[in-house]
């Protein structure tokens, strides 16, 4: 991972894909079905989540397994402290080491539902810092370990003005640090669709002397309320020319599809014009939009895909 997301690497843009685990067993074969077909693009990584709170821990493992031996595609595995117990952790690292898997994402994950802050349990982690520090000291350089960043801060400190103090946001990336200082190798965003502020939290990381790669996380919008629901769960700034775009399209899912597509389109293209090398697409298990942006970019080849109409900005006919 880390060679071929380094900013150094020969003016090659990288991209992986994010997947979750499915509530059903047709789902998971459905998933592993449109793997195949995105994994043909040729992702540096692909990687799959932790359920949260540990609720899908055998079934993560085994999506893992699978990924890596039978999928044959370099996979990241989530790990998160939530209700993990170190026995439990070993146990996933453990399982992973056996399966050949060399990559996890080191998370807190969030508390536990009905519980609005994160309690350490018995004999647990209290933060990512922890869980990272414990990969380090157990299983040396074995796994490569990326961690989550937050361009507009963690959204337990951004206030009911929808931003974090100045304060807060030095403290997140004074704490970010300390995560790469204890041996994580990458950064992983959260979702954003303020471009400029995810540019601007690169260079405040370069600032205080996270020198690793930060790669973007890219979430095409495939359905109105799904991004309604997922940004106000995150906290994420809208920008208001986004909110003016799918207001009057909401209720039309080809078109909110197809302007998810255009505008993930354009992010990324000013992400790699500011010489950033990697995109990381939360594809939310659908490969249209993540596919037709990566055609868009020149990244992959179109014939492969089937993709949304292109999406049109509404203009004014008469006075352009
Ligand atoms: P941490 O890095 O521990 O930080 C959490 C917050 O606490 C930050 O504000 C940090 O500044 C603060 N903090 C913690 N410790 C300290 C300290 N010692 N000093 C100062 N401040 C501190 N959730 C899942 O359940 N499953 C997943 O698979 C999953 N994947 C994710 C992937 C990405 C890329 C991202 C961005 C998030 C993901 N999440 C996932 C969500 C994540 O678990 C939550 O955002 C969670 O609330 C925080 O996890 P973290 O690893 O960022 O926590």
């Amino acid at each position: 991972i880390l060679e071929s997301t380094s900013a150094g690497d020969a003016g090659k843009v990288v991209f992986s894909f994010e997947f979750f685990p499915p509530k059903t067993e047709e789902g998971v074969e459905n998933l592993f079905e449109r793997m195949e077909r995105m994994v043909a693009h040729n992702p540096t990584f692909c990687d799959i989540t932790w359920g949260a709170g540990g609720s899908t821990a055998e079934l993560t493992l085994e999506i893992a397994r699978r990924m890596q031996n039978l999928v044959c595609v370099e996979t990241m595995m989530h790990l998160t402290c939530t209700n993990m117990p170190v026995e439990k952790i070993d146990h996933a690292l453990e399982t992973i080491k056996k399966d050949g898997i060399q990559n996890v994402l080191a998370l807190r994950g969030d508390p536990p539902r009905g519980q609005d802050k994160f309690v350490q349990i018995q004999g647990g982690f209290a933060c990512a810092l922890d869980l990272v520090e414990h990969i380090r000291r157990s299983y040396g350089d074995y796994f490569g370990i990326a961690v989550a960043g937050y361009p507009e801060a963690h959204p337990e400190v951004i206030e009911s003005n929808g931003l974090a103090t100045p304060e807060a946001y030095a403290k997140d990336l004074a704490y970010l640090k300390r995560k790469v200082d204890a041996g994580a190798d990458v950064i992983v965003t959260q979702l954003f669709y303020d471009v400029d502020n995810f540019l601007k939290f690169v260079n405040d990381c370069r600032q205080i002397g996270i020198a690793c790669p930060i790669v973007p996380g890219i979430m095409p919008i495939n359905n109105y309320n799904g991004f309604i629901r997922m940004t106000g769960f995150c906290k994420t700034k809208i920008p208001s020319e986004i909110t003016a775009a799918l207001e009057p399209i909401k209720d039309n899912e080809e078109a909110v599809r197809a302007y998810g597509v255009h505008l993930g389109t354009e992010m990324c293209k000013k992400i790699m014009a500011s010489g950033i090398k990697t995109l990381h697409l939360y594809t939310l298990n659908m490969e249209k939009s993540a596919l037709a942006i990566l055609t868009n970019l020149g990244l992959i080849e179109e014939s492969k895909v089937s993709r949304p109409l292109p999406w049109k900005k509404p203009t004014n006919l008469f006075r352009l």
